[in-house]
C-alpha cells in the first residue's frame, strides 16, 4: 500500500504546506520560525516574553497528514492531496479540495499556480493538475459502458453572494428546494474537452476575479473562489454523475490585523468568520457520518452541501503557512483551525 492509497481512503485529508521566506521578507532581515521535520510533523517557534520581559521561544508542534515545506512543489503538494481523489468523482463521489490560510500565505499559488504566459510544469497548480488528471481517467473511461463528459463552472463568492466568474460576474441566486438539494441558479456550465479549455476558463476567470481593484489582492483576499470541475452522463439527460470542486478560500486574518489601507469592512469580516467557522463543522460532520450537516450557516457551505454527504465525499485541506516570525500568530491560528478540522 503506498501512501497515496492511505489518502485515497481516508475521507478527511489535512495538510500543512510552509511557503519560502520572500524577497522582502529577506531583505527585512525575517526569522524562520516553522519547522518541518517530516512525516506530517511541524513546529512553530512561537516567542514569548515572560513577566520579567525576557523573550524566549516555545515550540508548539502540530501532526497532519502530510507536511511539505519550503522546497515542495506544487506538482509534489498535488500528489499527496488532491490527485488521490480524482479516482472518487469517477466513482460518483464529490471530492473537495481546499487551501485555507491567512492572505499571502500561498492559497493562490498552490490553487491557480502562475498563470503570467504559458503554463510550465512547474507553475502549474492544483486547478490545472487535477483537469489533466480527470483528462486521463477519462480516457481509460471511455472503455466502459458509462459515457460521461466533463463540464467547468468557476464562481467566487463574497459577502455571502455568489458571482459568475465565466459569465461577467454576474450575481447569482442559491436555492435551495423541499429535498434539500441546493441551486445556483444560472451558473455557466462549460463543456470542455480538454485541460488547456480548463486553463483558459481559469485564466478569463482569475482575471474577471480581480478587475476593476486598485490592488490586485483586495477583493481576491475577501472572497472564495471556487473551479467545479462536473462528470454528467451523456446517456441520461446529463445527470449528475460526480463532481470536483477546489476551492481558493477567502484570508482567514481577521478585519484590523489587514493593513490600514487595504482593511476588510466589519461585514466582510464577519462573513468570512461566519463561513470558515461553518466549514469547518460541516467537514466534521461529514468525519463523523453524522446526519446532521450545518451547512445553512454560509453561503459557501450551502453551495458545497453535496460534498459534505455521502459514502463516497472526499474531502483535502491544504493549510498555508509563512515562515516569518512576524506572521506567526496568524500561523498559529491556521494551524489551531487545521487540527480542529481534523479532530473528531
Ligand atoms: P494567497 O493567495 O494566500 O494570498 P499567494 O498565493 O498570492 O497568497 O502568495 C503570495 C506570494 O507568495 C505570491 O507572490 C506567490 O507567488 C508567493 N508564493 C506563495 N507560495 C509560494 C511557494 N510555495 N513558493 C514560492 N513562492 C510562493
Ligand atoms: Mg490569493
Amino acid at each position: 500500500i503506498s501512501n497515496t492509497d492511505v489518502v485515497e481512503s481516508q475521507k478527511i485529508c489535512v495538510c500543512v504546506r510552509k511557503r519560502p521566506l520572500n524577497k522582502q521578507e529577506n531583505n527585512k532581515k525575517e526569522i524562520d520560525v516553522v519547522s518541518v521535520p517530516g512525516k506530517g510533523a511541524l513546529l512553530v517557534h512561537e516567542p514569548k516574553t515572560k513577566v520579567d520581559l525576557t523573550k524566549y521561544l516555545e515550540n508548539q508542534s502540530f501532526q497532519f497528514d502530510y507536511s511539505f515545506d519550503e522546497n515542495a512543489t506544487n506538482d509534489m503538494v498535488y500528489k499527496f492531496t488532491a490527485k488521490p481523489l480524482v479516482k472518487s468523482i469517477f466513482e460518483g463521489g464529490m471530492a473537495t479540495c481546499f487551501a485555507y490560510g491567512q492572505t499571502g500565505s500561498g492559497k493562490t499559488h498552490t490553487m491557480g499556480g502562475d498563470f503570467s504566459g504559458k503554463q510550465q510544469n512547474s507553475a502549474k497548480g492544483i486547478y490545472a493538475l487535477a483537469t489533466q488528471d480527470v483528462f486521463i481517467y477519462l480516457k481509460h473511461w471511455r472503455y466502459t459502458n458509462l459515457d460521461l463528459c466533463v463540464y467547468a463552472s468557476f464562481f467566487e463568492i463574497y459577502n455571502g453572494k455568489v458571482y459568475d466568474l465565466l459569465n461577467k460576474k454576474a450575481k447569482l441566486r442559491v436555492l435551495e428546494d423541499e429535498r434539500q438539494q441546493v441551486q445556483v441558479v444560472g451558473l455557466e456550465e462549460i463543456y470542455v474537452t480538454s485541460a488547456d479549455d480548463v486553463i483558459k476558463l481559469i485564466q478569463t476567470g482569475s482575471a474577471c476575479r480581480t478587475s476593476g481593484q486598485t490592488s490586485a489582492n483586495a477583493n481576491s483576499s475577501r472572497s472564495h473562489a471556487i473551479l467545479q470541475i462536473v462528470l454528467r452522463r451523456s446517456d441520461r439527460n446529463s445527470t449528475l454523475h460526480g463532481k470536483f470542486s477546489l476551492v481558493d478560500l477567502a484570508g482567514n486574518e481577521r478585519g484590523t490585523d489587514v493593513n490600514s489601507n487595504d482593511r476588510c469592512t466589519l461585514v466582510e469580516t464577519t462573513e468570512i468568520n461566519r463561513s470558515l467557522l461553518a466549514l469547518k463543522e460541516c467537514i466534521r460532520s461529514l468525519g463523523k457520518n453524522s446526519d446532521h450537516i450545518p451547512f445553512r450557516m454560509s453561503t459557501l457551505t450551502k453551495v458545497l452541501r453535496d460534498s459534505f454527504i455521502g459514502e463516497k465525499s472526499r474531502t483535502c485541506m491544504i493549510a498555508m503557512v509563512s515562515p516569518s516570525m512576524a506572521s506567526c500568530e496568524y500561523t498559529m491560528n491556521t494551524l489551531r483551525y487545521a487540527d480542529r478540522v481534523k479532530e473528531l
